[in-house]
């Protein structure tokens, strides 16, 4: 598997996954480069959005496809914004408008405990019935004014207390480090590495 499309059109989490994947020697396009609009994503959970913006590319490109659905979750939101975060404040998508929702639907409130959720999906073909699929949270709290120009989305109200910083103040590597999505991928890329393992093993018994 050396190339594989990205299936997401997010700037900000191309350029993450891009950095993530690099080091691995697999050759990334973006779905928009090849002419792939982005996928519906209509369910209730990431792991269901993940498969169908892995499926969606893998189906127009022809090619094994990785995609992520990922978003903020907030204890005394009931989860909130969840699988909504690219869309919290309605169409079009604003990070402005989300992260000033967000910030007043946390008005008064005193829990700020949040985590950011990603599910990694790996299909290597359309009709896979196979898929490698991983997570990755990490730990924050929103914070109401927003502190660094780094990251993307929800990243300058997202304080990390074990860095004393939001994750928009972070250094990429940094964030990659640490983050859900490089949690996710990087417990995906194990899981590739077991999927190859056992293909090897099934061949030496043969
Ligand atoms: P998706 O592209 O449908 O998965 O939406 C992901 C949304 O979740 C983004 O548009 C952001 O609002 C939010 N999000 C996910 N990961 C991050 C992150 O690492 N930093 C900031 N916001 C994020």
């Amino acid at each position: 598997m050396n190339r594989v499309v990205l299936a997401s059109g997010n700037p900000g989490k191309l350029a993450e996954l891009r950095a993530l994947l690099a080091p691995l020697g697999i050759e990334c396009i973006s779905q928009a480069d090849l002419g792939i609009a982005e996928a519906d994503e209509p369910h209730d959970t990431f792991v269901e959005n993940a498969l169908a913006k892995a499926r969606h590319a893998c189906q127009a490109s022809g090619l094994p496809a990785l995609a992520d659905d990922s978003g903020v979750c907030v204890a005394a939101l009931d989860g909130l914004p969840g699988v909504r975060s690219a869309r919290f404040a309605g169409e079009p998508k604003s990070d402005a408008r989300n992260n000033a929702k967000l910030v007043a639907s946390l008005d008064g409130i005193a829990d700020r405990r949040a985590h950011y959720a990603c599910v990694m999906v790996l299909m290597r073909h359309a009709a896979d019935p196979e898929p490698l699929v991983a997570n990755g949270t990490w730990h924050g709290e929103i914070i109401e004014t927003p502190r660094g120009t780094g990251g993307f989305g929800y990243d300058a109200h997202f304080f990390l207390p074990e860095f004393g910083c939001t994750a928009a103040e972070l250094e990429p590597a940094r964030k990659n480090a640490c983050s859900h999505r490089g949690i996710a991928l990087r417990r995906l890329v194990a899981l590739l590495a077991d999927a190859r393992v056992d293909r090897v093993a099934v061949a030496a018994v043969r």
